[in-house]
């Protein structure tokens, strides 16, 4: 009989939870995933998905950010392309998915790319002041993923919301536009795509096809509204990438959906330049203007 009033406790937490579920969670798990190829892991904060023949993708589905690490595999060593949020550890994950000697490389340094960097001892920094600073760890940003509705789900086990920050990290190589990282078999050129951040690269895997677009492409409100962006250092680069779509066989953004056609970045150069123009009405979204367009929108201040 004592298992009643538990399991009435229960029930009572279970369905105010779900009442509570945020509009974003509820849509979850988006279609595109349903087509992928899920890798088991025992670390339910992450879902891992296998792109391509030494391509995953490690997704955090239960926070807001949706963020996307990917981990790179070739013959002689891997690089994990962000450590994501720094909530659970990236770092047990991609040690179970490769044995190879593993570098990190960040799609810029925003906190919810860099959380787990502090955990390994080969990181590679895009040379600017911006990466420098996020270098020195915060606190704000980080604690702000946290506010009511950015969570979906439970927090790991032995997470502690009070002391969550960005942990400080050590870069041990310095890169810049047009560098290239040989794996063995397989060669990331890092490109340059200041806009969202100083520091914002794509990396692309010429040989296969694929683009690493970090955030300045993906399939959702694509973020154009912090102090460090920089409009029109994102339109050249946008430019930039559009022009390798010839190349491309496919996109894998750093949030939301880790597949997207290269048909999107001549599309994004358009649309930015109509907003630029003044041509789009804007939508007030949480007291910033959104411009919509189909697939994904520009959020700006
Ligand atoms: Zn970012």
């Amino acid at each position: 009989m004592k298992i009643l009033p538990f399991l009435f406790l229960a029930i009572c937490l279970t369905s105010s939870l779900a009442a509570q579920k945020p509009e974003w969670c509820k849509k979850l798990p988006r279609p595109a995933y349903s087509k992928l190829e899920r890798v088991p892991n025992t670390d339910s904060w992450f879902e891992v998905y296998k792109i391509r023949p030494g391509v995953f993708a490690i997704y955090e589905p239960h926070q807001l950010e949706e963020v996307i690490s990917y981990l790179i595999v070739g013959g002689e060593k891997a690089v994990l392309f962000d450590t994501g949020m720094g909530i659970s550890n990236i770092r047990a994950v991609v040690e179970g998915l490769s044995k190879l000697p593993m570098s990190v490389v960040n799609s810029h340094t925003h906190n919810d790319h860099v959380g787990d960097n502090w955990r390994f001892s080969d990181v590679y920094g895009m040379d600017t002041d911006f990466t420098r600073v996020n270098a020195r760890g915060s606190k704000d940003d980080a604690q702000a993923e946290l506010a009511p509705g950015e969570l979906c789900g439970a927090l790991p086990a032995g997470f502690d919301a009070k002391t969550y920050a960005t942990k400080p990290f050590h870069i041990t190589h310095w890169l810049h536009d047009g560098d290239a990282i040989d794996l063995g078999g397989r060669t990331l050129k890092v490109i340059g795509t200041p806009g969202h951040t100083p520091d914002a690269i794509a990396l692309l895997d010429e040989k296969n096809g694929l683009l690493f677009t970090g955030d300045s492409f993906y399939l959702g409100p694509i973020y154009l509204y912090r102090p460090e962006t920089d409009l029109d250092a994102y339109v050249a680069s946008m430019q930039k990438l559009a022009a390798l779509t010839p190349h491309l066989q496919l996109l894998l953004p750093s949030h939301n959906t880790p597949v997207a056609d290269p048909g999107y970045l001549p599309r994004v150069v358009t649309a930015i330049q109509q907003v630029r123009h003044g041509d789009v009405k804007p939508v007030i979204t949480d007291g910033k203007h959104e411009y919509v367009f189909q697939d994904f929108s520009f959020l700006m201040r």
